[in-house]
């Protein structure tokens, strides 16, 4: 399948990359309003450096959208009119509306949309597939230092949004309230924000994200009947600690934490960390779109996720906003 990526900066390399070594993929060209930035990836690859997008979408069949947020909405529109595939890196779009036109025009057009949710491929969240997950209470962090990069819009849509994604995917059920709070400490837009997220089942997800931590983390931790499962994304690491089944004392006995009293009875608690395979997200979620295209079926990271993900991301956002006026007035 012919292939180009638009936008070669910080991340559009990485997917450059990618798009070279996927098996799937005919590395065809590709194109950058930084004309320079565009022949330097061209010449690393022996590919062209398109002229223009329209050059570009009538010589490929799927492409990468990796220029900044705001170009996402017209560059992605082109391309499906053009009946190209699209891989959009989150946010899929900066409004909403915006989002719903794509889909709306993506299913028209019959092209694929994926988002670029990379989290979702992270090794250490692959790793609880095998488990029946059902939360009933989610607490994340996800804690970076100060950069310049990122940060022209708020942590909900730069960080925040990958575990608003991740969430949504986890817990399956309406979102009810959201209640929020944030500041803006360094930069001009949201540097810090924690959001209770309450879902119709009754869970209640309670996430941070900041930019101006001292010590980066990355860490969800999920707690629902009989178990925790505590998920490490920077250490590519899962802890589940969970009661026992009760034929698994005689058959896993190293497993065994102790005992606690439920009441009359003692219940054994098992502490393991479930296998981590070894996988590049980047490739993983790249190939996967590609899939979806070869085989016509839905993308792992569908257009209307990234548009669900970005709904509660605005919503974060304007409570925040609308608190921070009522602070300063
Ligand atoms: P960047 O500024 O390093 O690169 C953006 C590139 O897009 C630049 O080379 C710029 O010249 C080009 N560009 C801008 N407008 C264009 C247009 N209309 N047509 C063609 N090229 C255009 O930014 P980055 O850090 O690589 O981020 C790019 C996107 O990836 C952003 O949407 C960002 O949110 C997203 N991102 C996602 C993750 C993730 O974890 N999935 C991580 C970082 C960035």
């Amino acid at each position: 399948m012919k292939t180009a990526v638009i936008g070669v900066g910080h991340l559009g390399k990485l997917h450059a990359k990618m798009y070279s070594r996927i098996p799937d993929s005919e590395f065809t060209g590709v194109f950058d309003v930084n004309s320079d930035a565009a022949i330097a990836v061209a010449e690393e690859y022996g590919i062209k450096a398109f002229s223009s997008l329209d050059e570009a979408f009538k010589s490929v069949e799927a492409v990468s959208i990796v220029t900044s947020t705001p170009y996402h909405f017209e560059v992605a529109k082109q391309a499906i009119l053009a009946g190209v595939h699209v891989f959009i890196e989150k946010p899929i779009t900066t409004t909403a509306d915006q989002a719903k036109e794509l889909i709306a025009l993506a299913k028209s057009k019959k092209v694929n949309i994926q988002v670029g949710h990379i989290e979702r491929f992270n090794p250490a969240i692959l790793s609880i597939e095998k488990y029946n997950i059902q939360p009933m209470f989610i607490e994340s962090h996800r804690l970076a230092q100060f950069k310049l990069r990122g940060a022209d819009v708020a942590v909900v849509l730069d960080l925040m949004i990958h575990d608003i994604d991740i969430i949504l995917h986890l817990v399956k059920s309406p979102v009810v309230r959201v209640d929020a709070n944030g500041v803006g400490i360094i930069s001009g837009t949201i540097d810090i924000a924690n959001a209770r997220i309450q879902f119709e089942n009754g869970c209640v997800a309670n996430v941070t994200a900041s930019r101006i931590s001292q010590h980066p983390m990355r860490k969800m931790r999920i707690f629902q009947k009989n178990a925790y499962l505590s998920v490490d994304f920077s250490a590519g690491s899962c802890d589940v600690f969970r009661i026992a089944d009760p034929d698994e004392e005689e058959t896993t006995p190293a497993l065994m934490l102790g005992q606690i009293d439920v009441g009359p009875v003692s219940k054994n608690i098992v502490y393991e960390q479930p296998e981590v395979r070894e996988v590049n997200a980047l490739e993983y979620e790249i190939s996967l779109f590609l899939k979806s295209v070869k085989n016509q079926t839905i993308p792992p990271v569908s257009g209307e996720d990234g548009l669900k993900a970005l709904e509660i991301a605005q919503e974060i956002i304007a409570q925040i906003e609308a608190n921070v006026k009522s602070l300063t007035e």
